[in-house]
């Protein structure tokens, strides 16, 4: 590949990613959705013998829940709401006004219920725990949404509206621990049959400000995030593709979810970064899926 062009402006050229005007935001071609419902194929064979639950939620949330998340105490900076027109003729009148002289027309926008869905499992806690305690041997839930996050980039890998795949677990401390060191395992054989490059280091969660500097020390030190790291944008820093990540208590307290014999649930969740992996595909394999390695294209069309 060309040193010279960036690897965003060769994923333009190659028409797997369409230009919008906004970085982060983009159109995916056919060749590149198809990468991704293949890949998204693949997790599901290694997750097959679990029996997750599958549950999909829109890439919207209830504000309410994602208020009482805590989201927007550890990342205030990512977060996005959905504000809709409440105003009558007159308002009307005024926004057109305003848009006609390119002024700000946001002053009638009201924020609504709807918020943009940060991460896969967030409107999952809400939704197991009104369900009640946990059964024997806790739960296991299947994943997949569309994710917003503020922060654009003009690294490819760095979207702002994304897939997000995740097997979430609740349940006891050590059954959640379990879940995550087998997916810590199973995680790396499914990056090694794609014939990617990886590493899996301890990581941390951008938590905002003085604080957070904290928190994210505080959740190394605790080994509550785990990453696995490909090459992707940058040979130098590698992109977390996965991220396992162990939550202790947090999520069962927020909610109230208790395990079956009535103690605060743990949960735990892995998160596969859907359009992370297939550009990690082409960056290593190159933007022609006819020119893959044979192997890899049986693992992923059989
Ligand atoms: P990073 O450290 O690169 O910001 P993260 O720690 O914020 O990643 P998580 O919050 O663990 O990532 O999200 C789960 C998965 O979603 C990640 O492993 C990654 O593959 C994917 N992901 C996260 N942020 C983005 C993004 N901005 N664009 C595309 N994929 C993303
Ligand atoms: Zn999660
Ligand atoms: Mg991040």
């Amino acid at each position: 590949m060309d040193a010279q062009v960036s690897f965003l402006d060769q994923l333009f050229d190659a028409g797997l990613l369409i230009d919008t005007g906004v970085p982060g935001l983009y159109g995916r071609s056919g060749a590149f959705e198809d990468v991704i419902d293949r890949f998204d194929a693949l997790i599901t064979s290694f997750g097959r013998q679990d029996g997750a639950e599958v549950v999909r939620f829109p890439p919207g949330m209830n504000r309410a829940h994602f208020e009482r998340s805590g989201y927007l105490k550890s990342f205030p900076q990512l977060a996005g709401t959905v504000h809709c027109f409440c105003g009558d003729d007159a308002g009307h009148a005024d926004l057109l006004q305003c848009l006609s002289e390119g002024k700000d027309w946001s002053a009638r926008q009201e924020m609504s219920d709807v918020v943009l869905t940060p991460a896969a499992c967030y409107p999952l806690y809400p939704m197991a725990a009104k369900r009640g305690a946990l059964p024997a041997n806790g739960r296991l839930f299947d994943l997949l949404s569309y994710c917003f996050r503020h922060e654009p980039s003009q690294d490819p890998a760095r979207m702002q509206m994304f897939r997000m795949r995740e097997y979430v677990r609740m349940g006891t401390r050590d059954e959640v621990l379990a879940f995550r060191e087998a997916w810590l395992q199973r995680g790396r054989e499914l990056i090694g049959v794609l014939e990617l490059p990886f590493e899996v280091d301890v990581a941390n969660d951008p938590f905002f400000g003085r604080a957070g500097r904290m928190m994210a020390s505080s959740q190394r030190d605790q080994g509550l995030k785990f990453e696995l790291l490909v090459p992707v944008n940058s040979a130098v820093k590698p992109t977390a593709c996965l991220s396992f990540n162990y939550h202790q208590d947090h999520f069962g307290q927020t909610w109230g979810l208790t395990t079956a014999s009535g103690e605060t649930a743990h949960t735990a969740c892995v998160g596969f970064g859907m359009e992370r992996v297939a550009l990690a595909l082409f960056r290593h394999h190159g933007v022609d899926v006819e020119a893959w390695p044979r192997s890899l294209r049986r693992v992923l069309w059989g």
